[in-house]
């Protein structure tokens, strides 16, 4: 039914895909939040949250379970690689990584059937490797 409310949490979505799509950070809620306040003032960060795993549960962003305990999300849900910052949790994309290492190797690995792949590389970041430079 269109309600008004039901037409406010539309456009709250909207917002949040099209802000998470333009961004290449890899945010976590509450970067993303911080964002999408511009836009939309009084939005919360439950509501982001909320947004989030309900576009992830859709299939239209995937949540990055990296090893650092903390949530980031993509709005790009094409397979690819990422390298995260060991010292500030910043991630990339690596896109010129082949995805196709892992087809290749078939859907079998081990007696596994494989569903899904995650290959995640772990570094030190630009501005953290300059950090470090000026400290020595
Ligand atoms: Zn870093
Ligand atoms: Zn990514």
């Amino acid at each position: 039914m269109e309600t008004p409310a039901n037409r406010r949490r539309t456009r709250q979505r909207q917002v949040i895909l099209e802000e998470l799509r333009r961004l290449t950070t890899h945010p976590t809620a509450a970067e993303l939040h911080e964002i999408v306040r511009r836009r939309l003032p009084r939005v919360s960060l439950s509501t982001i949250y909320r947004n989030l795993e309900l576009l992830v549960e859709l299939g239209q962003a995937q949540k990055l379970d990296t090893a650092s305990g903390q949530n980031r999300y993509d709005g790009d849900t094409a397979q690819h690689c990422h390298v995260r910052c060991l010292r500030c949790g910043r991630v990339d994309d690596v896109p010129e990584l082949p995805a196709g290492v892992v087809e290749r190797h078939g859907r079998r690995v081990r007696g596994y059937r494989l569903l899904d792949w995650r290959l995640e590389l772990l570094g030190v970041c630009p501005a953290c490797l300059a950090a470090e430079r000026e400290r020595n």
